[in-house]
């Protein structure tokens, strides 16, 4: 699948010397270093192009653009690899509810996207994989799981069963209780008839009268949601056989931890024997004015829209930045207002001839972005910054200052 066009990144100051990045891993529950090295390997689960992508989906994405971007301003080449789940029941589901073609649907959404992370400045993946073409991978990875004998068929689908080997559960931390409650609620069926374990996942679902298919050794049908990022992953981004682990980051919204990336971590782990990644990282959701954003509910803030009724998407951006990412937040006017009015006034103080300090300041930055990506003292260190230098003062470089803000946070004025 074709990415978004590639987006510069200045070099930061070789005088800038960056402290290794920590990371919350939702595995440990521990912040934890992500150690140096050359090369990273990050998976980051896309969207399932279906419904309208809206803040929620802005902020997990910028999320992992700011550690991508911090570890390509510590000199390392980072290989990022995102997917696209362009087959699956909700983008089918919707585009028979709405008499649209599937694959219209999700076109259309995938250019919403796309279009989004543009005005955003989000770096695009390294590869950007859609379900479709990935069909060939993901039959391989569920006949290696065949041969390790956790395949099984009920009627002409089949599904992944979960071994002692898979230590399934040890990302999520949920009774088995909790996890049967929550796989229904996203897709899954525990009673199903002829399930070896209540949490086994499909990986391949025969064709349905009226639905696509592929053709595969199993038959005509389609992938599973879970399998499709376990063989993009692990296509894509190369494991180097000397890790104990598969890859250094995976990550994606909060929902995600389950099933979805505890189902990948399993297969993965009965694929390779290892540990599917280094530290799994997870963003907040975001609501509006006190409720979940959902389509359902029509409070849907869309990047889209915000841009078209004139906000610049660096105030976006800048706001969004305001929180942490592992919180779940509220959007508001009023947030939008306030980001807006600080942003206005370090883009001002950005352009005077003299500014106070600067290189303690970018310091100050990194050392936040690199504990556990602690955008919300960035932001209040450029406002401080900001208000000290509207009031006079020398000694900095603001030429220095707009393109270490460009590298570390991806804002350009
Ligand atoms: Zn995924």
């Amino acid at each position: 699948m074709k990415s978004w066009p590639r987006v510069e990144v200045p070099p930061l100051h070789s005088k800038y010397q960056l402290n290794e990045l920590s990371l919350t891993n939702s595995k440990t529950g521990l912040i934890q270093v992500v150690p140096a090295k050359p090369m990273y390997r990050m998976y980051v689960c896309g969207i399932t192009p279906y419904d309208a992508t809206h803040l929620g989906h802005a902020a997990t994405y910028l999320t992992f653009d700011l550690i991508g971007r911090y570890l390509r301003a510590t000199g390392s080449v980072v290989n990022y690899v995102q997917n696209i789940t362009d087959i699956d029941d909700p983008l089918l589901e919707r585009a028979a509810r709405d008499g649209i073609d599937w694959k219209d649907l999700a076109h259309s959404q995938i250019e919403l996207f796309t279009s989004d992370m543009e005005s955003l400045r989000v770096l695009p993946p390294d590869s950007y994989i859609g379900a479709v073409e990935a069909i060939p991978l993901v039959v391989d990875a569920i006949q290696g799981l065949q041969q390790q004998g956790s395949i099984y068929p009920i009627n002409h689908d089949y599904y992944f069963s979960n071994s002692p080997e898979s230590t399934f559960g040890e990302l999520s931390h949920l009774s088995q209780e909790k996890m049967e409650e929550i796989f229904s609620q996203r897709g899954g069926n525990p009673d199903l008839p002829g399930k070896l374990h209540s949490l086994d996942c499909l990986v391949w679902m025969s064709q349905r009268e009226g639905e696509p298919g592929w053709p595969s050794y199993l038959g005509m049908g389609r992938p599973g949601w879970h399998i499709e990022c376990t063989a993009i992953a692990l296509e894509y981004l190369h494991p180097d056989p000397a890790d104990s682990f598969l890859i250094d980051i995976q990550g994606g919204g909060n929902d995600l931890i389950f099933p979805h990336h505890e189902m990948c971590r399993s297969q993965a782990r009965v694929l390779t024997g290892k540990e599917l990644a280094a530290n799994y990282v997870h963003a907040g959701m975001i609501g509006l004015d006190g409720e979940k954003m959902s389509k359902s509910k029509g409070n849907l803030v869309l990047v889209s829209k915000l841009v078209s009724q004139g906000i610049d998407p660096m105030v976006i951006r800048y706001a969004l930045m305001g929180h942490h990412y592992r919180d779940d937040q509220m959007w508001s006017d009023e947030l939008l207002s306030k980001a807006k009015a600080s942003f206005e006034k370090l883009k001002q103080a950005c352009s005077l001839a003299e500014v106070p300090e600067t290189s303690k300041l970018v310091v100050e930055i990194a050392s936040a972005l690199a504990n556990d990506l602690d955008t919300p003292t960035v932001i209040k260190l450029l406002d401080e910054w900001a208000s000290e230098c509207l009031l006079g003062g020398s000694g900095g470089n603001a030429t220095d200052l707009k393109t270490s803000l460009d590298a570390l946070l991806g804002l350009k004025f």
